[in-house]
């Protein structure tokens, strides 16, 4: 397991207690060899599972797709390019973000992973789950677990404040590169600072440190972003500067945007061997990942009615449509009854909303009808 985190979000100091001695599952559960990579771009579904303790505490869409494009213009020098899934496990409609009510949105990662990942996981074979909770123990702001990790699932648990692209996301970590950074962890990276000054010759740094030889040992990791760029080991035959900017180190998020060729190199042949499944056109076409958006997001599926009704309703984008001369109290309720919504009209927008299963109720001179319907894209 890999852990990032922070003395305090104010001050912006990540700290990552666990080491290399964690990674023994990974190590010993896939048999890492590294191959000549394929050269195509490397897909991969993901799907956020927003934790909360009250439905205030969702992250909206926009934030999720902020956080994608951050995901993938940093690993477009990996030519690896995440995608939210149209279909979901069973192939239902979804735009890859779901959210959960639970306590465990106050995430205790030392006692309740597993609690936490159990609340709703998708397959990990076929998708990268990250959880998105409120609040993490110790000041934490995310960990991983890499692909075939046996002692848990495998995916990204990150605090909802540093999620998205400056974009609400909390300075400094604020342009959704704790999500990069963890992924990165996913795909078997390790700290550039990992066992410190080892692998300080051609001869040693593929095999001690974080095994990649062209970012340069770093004694210990380094907050903010100083300047000049520090030193802290004395590598044979040529020293080089510490490689603050890589984006597996705990400097700022304005400060890292690298991953080196090698690490590159190093992930692809390792989502190549662990994830074959999940990178597989199978699942893409499974997943919905070629259906343009206008086609895969239609807004609304309508589900048959629960009832013949004297008023007919339609669907025209993401606005439901009352055939009414005049207008009606329209009222809708999410999949577990509560009422969210309440309006004097003849038709509603539900492009806020999350995707889901919903009924509606109308009203008019006294008749009250019922109807069902699946909104299964938020943008
Ligand atoms: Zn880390």
């Amino acid at each position: 397991m890999f852990f990032l985190g922070v003395v305090s979000l104010l001050f912006g100091q990540r700290a990552c207690p666990v080491d290399k001695a964690f990674l023994r599952v990974k190590q010993s559960a896939v048999a890492f060899q590294p191959r000549q990579s394929q050269t195509d771009t490397l897909w991969v579904p993901v799907v956020f599972h927003l934790i909360a303790q009250d439905s205030s505490g969702w992250l909206s869409d926009l934030r999720i797709a902020s956080q994608m494009r951050a995901l993938n213009r940093d690993f477009a020098q990996a030519k690896i390019q995440f995608y939210l899934p149209r279909y979901g496990p069973q192939g239902e409609p979804t735009c890859g973000v779901t959210r959960t009510l639970s306590p465990y949105a106050n995430h205790d990662w030392t006692s309740e992973e597993n609690t936490l990942k159990n609340l709703i996981q998708w397959p990990p074979d076929s998708f990268v789950n990250i959880w998105v909770v409120n609040r993490m123990v110790l000041n934490t702001i995310g960990y991983a677990r890499a692909l075939r990790d046996t002692e848990g699932v495998a995916g990204v648990v990150l605090v909802a404040s540093v999620v998205g692209d400056r974009d609400g996301a909390q300075v400094p970590y604020d342009w959704g590169r704790t999500a990069v950074h963890e992924m990165g962890h996913v795909f078997s990276l390790y700290h550039p600072f990992e066992g410190g000054c080892v692998g300080m010759t051609p001869q040693t740094c593929a095999t001690e440190g974080d095994e990649i030889c062209d970012t340069p040992p770093q004694a210990r990791p380094h907050y903010g972003c100083p300047s000049p760029v520090p030193n802290t080991c004395s590598e044979t035959p040529t020293d080089r500067p510490d490689p603050l900017d890589n984006l597996m180190g705990y400097v700022d998020d304005s400060c890292m945007e690298v991953f080196t060729p090698q690490q590159a190199a190093r992930m692809r042949d390792f989502l190549i061997q662990a994830g074959p499944a999940l990178i597989s056109e199978e699942n893409h076409v499974r997943r919905g990942r070629t259906l343009a958006p206008a086609e895969a997001c239609a807004a609304v599926a309508a589900l048959p009615s629960v009832s013949q009704l004297p008023l007919h309703w339609s669907v025209e984008g993401s606005v439901l449509r009352i055939h009414s001369p005049d207008p009606c109290t329209i009222s809708l309720y999410d999949a577990l009854g509560r009422q969210i919504l309440r309006t004097e009209g003849v038709e509603v927008s539900v492009a806020h909303l999350p995707e889901g299963a919903y009924v509606g109720r109308i009203e008019r001179q006294g008749i009250v009808q019922f109807f069902r319907f699946w909104w299964a894209c938020g943008w």
